[in-house]
């Protein structure tokens, strides 16, 4: 089965590819078809803009579409910012200002704990669509660490690893991430769809 990567951020793109290659026969990229799409994220949730996401991209592309919709929430502000993660200093979506942004909003909280959702969509056709969700946990930091990832990895010490999501390489985020782990579930969810592999 073939299947294209409803994102245009070329990080989630390579972490997406590197988690699924063994069970797709194609991965491509919305760049590598040479589709320009853009989908608004009108939901309210992780799980409504992948959907909106992935059924967009499939219907532009002929094929199978997945979407990740994630974000970071802090306990401390109520899970702010949540799926306004990408926009949460404005438009269009900064990493660093974001940042600044959750640093400057955490200056006086003593909690500083938060975790990432990534909620992940398989948009078959309109029958069959396959959603799964993962988690991951950490602390928010005062200041950033590492030059690898993406957002808000620099400023997430990871509970599990002990280091920020910057600090460390792919392999080891993958071990982990919010993403890798909603994969995880989705993929046991498809190994038991009776249409997978026709
Ligand atoms: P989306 O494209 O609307 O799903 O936006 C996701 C946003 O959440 C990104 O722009 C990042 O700010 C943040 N985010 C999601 N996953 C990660 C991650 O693995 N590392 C760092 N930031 C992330």
């Amino acid at each position: 089965m073939d299947l294209v990567i409803a994102s245009n951020n070329k990080h989630k793109v390579t972490e997406i590819k590197s988690i699924l290659k063994d069970y797709f026969e194609n991965i491509y990229s919305l760049r590598e078809l040479g589709i320009e799409i853009e989908v608004e994220e009108t939901g309210e949730t992780f799980a409504e803009n992948a959907l909106l996401k992935a059924r967009a991209v499939s219907n532009a592309a002929g094929m199978p579409a997945i979407a990740d919709d994630s974000g970071i929430s802090a306990n401390a502000l109520d899970g702010r910012p949540g799926v306004y993660s990408a926009r949460y200093s404005g438009e269009p979506c900064d990493d660093e200002r974001n940042n600044d942004k959750l640093l400057e909003e955490l200056k006086d909280k003593t909690d500083r704990s938060a975790y990432y959702t990534a909620s992940i969509c398989l948009y078959l056709d309109e029958e069959n669509i396959i959603t799964a969700e993962g988690k991951t946990y950490g602390t928010i930091i005062s200041e950033r660490r590492g030059d690898k990832g993406f957002g808000y990895d620099p400023i997430f010490l990871s509970d599990d690893l002990g280091k920020t999501l910057a600090e460390v390489d792919l392999e080891e985020k993958n071990k982990i991430s919010h993403r890798a782990r909603a994969l995880k579930s989705l993929m046991e969810k498809l190994e038991k769809n009776a249409r997978f592999g026709e």
